[in-house]
Formats: structure tokens, sequence, C-alpha cells
């Protein structure tokens, strides 16, 4: 192992501890497979799936398997954004619901960014069973740090994913804290403590996920 993925290590399985203290059900995982083998393993078999916007779920080939496995309701099919729409607000009363994070801190409190709100809203009243894969790349010292990393640097490199958005940090890569028509930020949510308790499901990874 690397000296990060030594650090990462020790880090994760302190931070598994902070995030039940939280009433979250936490797992650390060493790699992507074994995260998505801990995800899948989470999903009871008769649930319909949804997700959020999601580089890190993606990336680690949990959606490809879930597609195969589970009746699922994805918005990417949307014929239009009225359909996409449609697909979201569908979301919301999906079983489970699977995403990421913009940043978690050291004390497990989960950030997250959204511009339509479809993320946040699901994650807080919508599906009884919610599953976070986080990377240990967004692991930030404090909450502040966590806002500060979800504002300064991951909103504006999602930014970079969208054509023709025309906010400042499309064009300048960094945050002015616009009020602009096409602004990515307009919801920020602090997740600080599953209610019911296990609602939340929380997977570190050993690895640099998203962004
Ligand atoms: S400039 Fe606007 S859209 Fe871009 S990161 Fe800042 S608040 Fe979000």
């Amino acid at each position: 192992m690397t000296p990060i993925q030594i650090r990462n290590q020790k880090l994760g399985r302190k931070m598994v501890s902070a995030l039940e203290s939280r009433r979250f059900q936490a797992y650390f995982c060493e790699n992507r497979e074994e995260a998505v083998q801990t995800a899948l393993s989470l999903i009871p078999a008769d649930h319909i799936v949804s997700w959020g916007g999601s580089v890190t779920l993606t990336e680690i080939g949990l959606l490809d398997q879930v597609k195969k496995q589970f009746q699922v309701i994805d918005r990417d099919l949307g014929k239009d954004k009225e359909e996409k729409t449609k697909l979201m607000r569908q979301a919301l009363l999906a079983d489970t619901y699977l995403t990421s994070a913009n940043a978690i801190s050291e004390d497990g409190q989960i950030v997250n960014i959204d511009g339509t709100g479809n993320r946040v809203a699901a994650t807080i009243f919508g599906p009884s069973n919610v599953i976070f894969v986080i990377g240990m790349n967004k692991v930030c010292k404090t909450v502040e740090d966590a806002w500060s990393r979800a504002r300064n640097f991951a909103a504006p490199t999602n930014a970079q994913r969208f054509e023709n958005l025309e906010t400042p940090c499309s064009i300048n890569g960094t945050c002015s804290d616009c009020k602009s028509d096409n602004c990515i930020c307009a919801y920020l949510l602090t997740t600080r403590f599953s209610k019911p308790a296990k609602k939340i499901k929380v997977i570190l990874v050993n690895d640099n996920l998203g962004f």
C-alpha cells in the first residue's frame, strides 16, 4: 500500500466510529470492487433503485450492476427535459437511493450542493434506504473545510461538465458566489445525523473517486 492508502485506512476506520455515533451505518472499503459488493449487499432484492448524478457511482461500476440486478428509475432514459424531471420526481418514491457527496468531514458530516434539489431532497425525505459512496479524497478536517472544498473545488469542477453554462465558475474555474440563471449551487445541505437510525449508509472507499 502507498503512504496515502495507509493513512486513509487509519483515518477511514476512525471515521466509521464517528459516523456510527451520528447513527449512520458505516463501512470502510479498501477498493472499488469491495465498495460495489458492499453497496449491492445493502439493497434488498425487491427494491426499486434510483440515484443522483454522480461521477463516483459511474466510476466504480455500481450503476451498471444495479441496472442488471434491480428495477430502476433512470432519469437519463427521459427523452426530453420534461420527461427527465418526471423521472426525478418518481425517484423520490424509490426504495433505495444511491449518491455520493461533495465532501465529508473527519467527524462524519456530509456536505452536498445541488442545483435542482432532487439529490438533496431524496437523501432527506425520500427513499427509506439511502447509500452514500465516498472516496477518501473527499475527506476534510472540519465541516467548514468540507464546505470550502464543496464550494471552491467540487462545484467549479462540476460546472466544467456542462456546455454553455456561463456561470462565473464555468468561465474562470473559481466560485464567485453567483446568482446566475444557471447557478448549480441553489441548495446546500449538511447531513449530520441519520434519522431514523441507519436509514443512511455511508461507504468510504480507499481510492480517489469523483471530484
Ligand atoms: S460561481 Fe455560481 S455556480 Fe459557480 S460554484 Fe459559485 S455559486 Fe456555484
